[in-house]
């Protein structure tokens, strides 16, 4: 059974800045959100490639900002490009097993009551990325730590995490208790928790995996016995703090998204659930539309993954 510890966040590393300024958006060219990835090594092409469709993943189900005119776009503002751009890589990190990844948000700007990742970093363990590509776990992964440098669980309370009041703030970090409403609602119906009050946040596995992931057993180590209308155990869903294949991607997980400031689609998520767990990963063809259609999206490089 392969049991790692996707201990992803590891927030603390990175230094989240807050650049405020005076946000002019230019929606026609700069309307919804945009994710740049930037290679920066150690990463074969046909790893690239799962991180370019990952994030057109999240394009399809993440799809504008709700406070305001894309916070991201300010050409006097280093960063403020209205894109996310997103540093991937492949570094030693712990050998085999373990640490898989770690990312998180290194900028960000503030609109609307919320604040959200300008720039963010994506670290992937060199001596696990070639046995994730092959066990068909890889894509599983960069969508895992593609959410944390897009706020899950890195921006559930800015004060908290960042030092940084006046923003969204969905998690009681003494409680572990999450009570954003759009996900609160998902839990509610999706996995049937009628009567509840927050989702629990984990609490186990130090720091980088407690408090930035939905609660499962501790280590992964079992069934939760909470399962959601398809019947799919909460240790499988994607954004538990360990791996555990299949992995699903759930509404409440997309809903988080609302609560931190997104708004959100869920057209595609089945769509996004088919491939997750395959190591062909083809976009939507509503998606290749979009990319041709957004002038800032030039410079991705999106593509099919053939096994
Ligand atoms: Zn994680």
């Amino acid at each position: 059974m392969q049991k790692w510890l996707l201990n992803a966040c590891r927030k603390s590393r990175f230094w989240f800045v807050l650049t405020l300024g005076l946000f002019l958006g230019s929606p026609s060219v700069h309307a919804g959100v945009v994710i740049q990835i930037n290679f920066d090594g150690g990463l074969t092409s046909s790893q690239q490639a799962y991180f370019s469709v990952a994030a057109s993943y999240w394009q399809s189900l993440i799809v504008d900002y709700a406070g305001g005119t894309n916070p991201l776009f300010s050409s006097g503002i280093d960063d403020m490009d209205g894109r996310i751009d997103i540093t991937a890589k492949g570094i030693a990190i712990d050998g085999v097993g373990g640490v898989l990844g770690q990312a998180g948000p290194q900028t960000g700007a503030g609109l609307g009551g919320f604040l959200y990742t300008a720039t963010g970093i994506m670290q992937f363990d060199s001596a696990d990325l070639g046995s994730m590509e092959s066990n068909k776990t890889l894509m599983a992964v960069i969508m895992h730590e593609m959410a944390h440098v897009l706020g899950f669980g890195t921006l559930w309370d800015p004060a908290t995490d960042f030092g940084i009041g006046g923003f969204q703030d969905v998690f009681n970090h003494t409680t572990n208790a999450y009570a954003g409403a759009n996900a609160l609602g998902q839990w509610k119906t999706e996995f049937s928790q009628s009567s509840a009050t927050f989702v629990p946040v984990e609490a186990d596995g130090g720091a980088g995996t407690a408090k930035s992931h939905w609660n499962e057993v501790a280590g992964g180590a079992g069934l939760t016995g909470i399962t959601d209308t398809l019947g799919r155990d909460m240790r499988n869903e994607l954004m538990t703090g360990w791996l555990n294949a299949p992995s699903f991607l759930s509404r409440m997980s997309v809903a988080q998204f609302a609560d931190i400031g997104y708004v959100v689609d869920f057209t595609n998520l089945a769509f996004v659930n088919s491939n997750l767990n395959k190591a062909v990963v083809p976009e939507p063809s509503s998606m290749l539309i979009f990319a041709m259609g957004a002038f800032a999206f030039a410079k991705t490089k999106s593509r099919k993954v053939k096994s």
